[in-house]
């Protein structure tokens, strides 16, 4: 081993997977109930997740940021109401120095296996360096938006000028007068490309299909404002708990498309108040149900297209050269960079298909998601006892601030936690019948979304189940977390102490007792 790595130790209780804002609210709650033989493990080199890795110019959130942040902080000044990625970060690194977490942090290890062992109810997680450490709880706060989507696009890897994902933007490169092309049309490419598009001396931004894309209610908080948040925390819970509501009563759009259409109408009035030509407004205006893929919030998206240095391209791209992009009208357009807005890996079968994930006997998560990713409440699994997963299927959210889903799924795994201690059980595992009455239920209340309204979105794995959104609103999500339903899981002792030696020193010496409830 170089001196340089990062060593793990040999146990500990409690092993969070990822330093993102949910392993770190995990972290901060075990914390708080005096669960401190914990470790985070990152792959990265800080915390941060999301808003570590996505820096591109004009990259922001698009949740009111005294939203979306957590409810147990006390972040009064907020410059924007929306707040930039360097406002967030740095939110996230004070966070993480209040509560002491750093040491808390082992960096640049990546966790690449994770194997349950039933007879001394443990977990042994293994990095891709080589280590492994055994715990009895394991986290997974690995979020699902972090796994660049490198089109395949023919002659991409010949192409001789500058290639970056909007995640991992170079900004050492300097854009200036360059001639750049754009591919894709989502979150993060209408928030970078009305950034550069001054400053660029071509920019050609190719669209497979138009984006729905409304107002962004975009202000500064005035100095005022913000002292009276500081002096008076309760007016900054009050303005946190509106805009919590109002965010919460856009569901109601996603369950009745007729609603919804009402506000394709007037999104579709913003194309024509914001752009001139009637070609182009066309061009730009989304052929599915408002709502339908993940609605996006910009004022300069639209005008963008106004400038002679702006083209959009809806033909499709046919091949890219050493230094072109040609499209399917045979189009050839010469450029100096490329930058993929083309999002994220989004099915955890994608991007753990390294990962090797072994539960109770019989049971690899690859294998049992071979039809896809399946879980109770985002969180537990079947076959993977005290495993725990943040934000995991059908726990995202179109609607409202994921940090509020986030808090709910840490309260849940620290009520799992109690209850195992209460009952004194080394375990416990959800039952099958639970885990699958709970996805019956969760793809009935999909059905009739606007989300099912015929799109091909993210939110969708290939045969076009939804597993990634919550279809409901966030307090009925909230409701099914504060408490544990007990008879929904099997919980079991085993007769070893879970001491932490390395597995292939210790004698099996266990006796299993599954308990009925
Ligand atoms: C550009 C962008 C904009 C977004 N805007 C919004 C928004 O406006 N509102 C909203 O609600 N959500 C938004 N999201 C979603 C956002 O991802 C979540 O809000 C939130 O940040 C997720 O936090 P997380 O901790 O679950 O995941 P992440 O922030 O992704 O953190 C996960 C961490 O786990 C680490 N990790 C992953 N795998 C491993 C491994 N195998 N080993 C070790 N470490 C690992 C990663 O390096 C990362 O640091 C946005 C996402 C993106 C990409």
């Amino acid at each position: 081993m170089s001196n340089q790595q990062t060593l793990l130790p040999s146990y500990t209780d409690s092993i969070i997977l990822g330093a993102g804002l949910g392993g770190l609210a995990m972290a901060i709650k075990l914390q708080e109930k005096g669960r401190n033989d914990f470790i985070l493990i990152e792959k990265g080199n800080e915390v941060g997740g999301t808003w570590r890795d996505n820096s591109y110019p004009g990259s922001a959130c698009d949740v009111q940021s005294h939203l979306y942040s957590y409810s147990f902080t006390n972040k009064w000044d907020w410059q924007k109401r929306y707040g930039g990625w360097s406002e967030i970060q740095d939110y996230i690194l004070d966070t993480v120095k209040e509560y002491d977490l750093r040491p808390k942090v082992r960096f640049n290890l990546e966790v690449n296996s994770a194997v349950f062992d039933k007879d001394r109810a443990l977990w042994t997680v293994g990095t891709t360096d080589g280590q492994y450490v055994n715990c009895r709880f394991f986290i997974i706060a690995s979020g699902s938006l972090h796994h660049p989507v490198i089109p395949d696009i023919k002659g991409l890897d010949t192409f001789k000028g500058k290639v970056m994902h909007s995640a991992r933007w170079d900004h050492d490169y300097d854009l200036t007068n360059k001639r750049v092309a754009s591919i894709g049309t989502g979150g993060s490419a209408i928030q970078y490309a009305p950034e550069i598009a001054d400053s660029v001396s071509q920019l050609d931004v190719y669209q497979r299909s138009a984006a729905w894309v409304i107002p962004r209610d975009e202000r500064h908080y005035s100095k005022f404002t913000k002292s009276m948040f500081r002096r008076f925390p309760f007016l900054r819970r009050l303005y946190r708990a509106r805009l919590y509501l109002t965010n919460e009563i856009r569901v109601w759009p996603i369950f009745n498309p007729k609603i919804a259409n009402i506000g394709g109408y007037l999104a579709k009035q913003f194309i024509k108040l914001q752009v001139k030509d009637p070609e182009l407004q066309k061009k730009l205006t989304p052929d599915y149900t408002f709502g339908c893929k993940r609605i996006l919030i910009s004022n300069k998206w639209f005008p963008m297209f106004n400038k002679k240095n702006v083209e959009l391209i809806t033909e499709g791209i046919k091949e890219i050269t050493e230094n072109s992009i040609i499209d399917n009208q045979g189009n050839e357009r010469p450029v100096d960079a490329i930058i993929l807005g083309t999002g994220f890996v989004v099915d955890p079968r994608g991007y753990m298909k390294n990962f090797n994930l072994q539960g109770l006997p019989g049971h690899n998560l690859l294998q049992d998601w071979k039809e896809g990713a399946e879980s109770y409440l985002g969180n537990t699994v079947y076959g993977y006892p005290n495993m725990f997963q943040l934000v995991g299927p059908n726990a995202l959210l179109g609607h409202n601030s994921i940090i509020f889903m986030i808090e709910a799924q840490v309260h849940y795994v620290l009520q799992c936690m109690q209850a195992l201690d209460k009952r004194n059980m080394s375990y416990m595992t959800v039952k099958k019948e639970a885990q699958d009455a709970y996805n019956l239920e969760v793809q009935e209340r999909l059905q009739g979304t606007v989300w099912e309204s015929g799109c091909r979105s993210w939110y969708q794995q290939a045969d076009g189940k939804n597993f990634v959104l919550w279809p409901a609103t966030t307090l009925t999500f909230w409701k099914r977390n504060r408490s544990v339903v007990e008879e929904h899981y099997d919980w079991v002792r085993v007769n070893a102490s879970s001491n932490g030696e390395p597995l292939q020193d210790r004698p099996k010496m266990t006796t299993e007792e599954p308990t009925a409830v």
